[in-house]
């Protein structure tokens, strides 16, 4: 069920026990910014979610209250998952779904890192 973006950040989400380590995650990578696992339900050959450290709920709630170090570090880390996944020759897709229209689930944000073959206009 999409969630309402507007809604304040709710500690008990999912990610938010990935981050805690209450609940494991096959991760990939993890800085002072950000932690990258794999999705539970792969939807291409490589499918890694991304995550901001600070309670964030949306790209909306980042981009309107982190700080631009926040900011930069998540940025920069999502570019190092991908380049250190190899994907960058043959190219990827990322995405962020925000609220109930975008079909966003996790009220944490994450941004999708989709590759490993050609992807087609876009993903159900
Ligand atoms: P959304 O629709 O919110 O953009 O995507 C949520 C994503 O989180 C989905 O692709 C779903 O498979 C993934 N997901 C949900 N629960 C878990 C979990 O417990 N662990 C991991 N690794 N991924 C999850």
């Amino acid at each position: 069920m999409p969630i309402d973006a507007t809604q304040p950040y709710d500690s008990g989400n999912i990610f938010a026990k990935i981050l805690r380590g209450e609940i494991s995650a096959k991760t990939v990578y993890e800085d002072d910014y950000a932690l990258a696992f794999h999705d539970i339900a792969p939807q291409a050959p490589h499918h890694v979610l991304v995550i901001p450290k600070g309670a964030y709920v949306s790209w909306d709630d980042l981009s309107a209250r982190a700080s631009d170090t926040e900011i930069a570090g998540f940025v920069r880390a999502v570019g190092h998952v991908a380049r250190e996944a190899g994907l960058v020759g043959e190219g990827y897709r990322l995405l962020a779904n925000v609220g109930q229209h975008g079909g966003q689930e996790v009220p944490h944000l994450h941004v999708h890192l989709f590759g490993g073959e050609p992807l087609g206009p876009m993903l159900s």
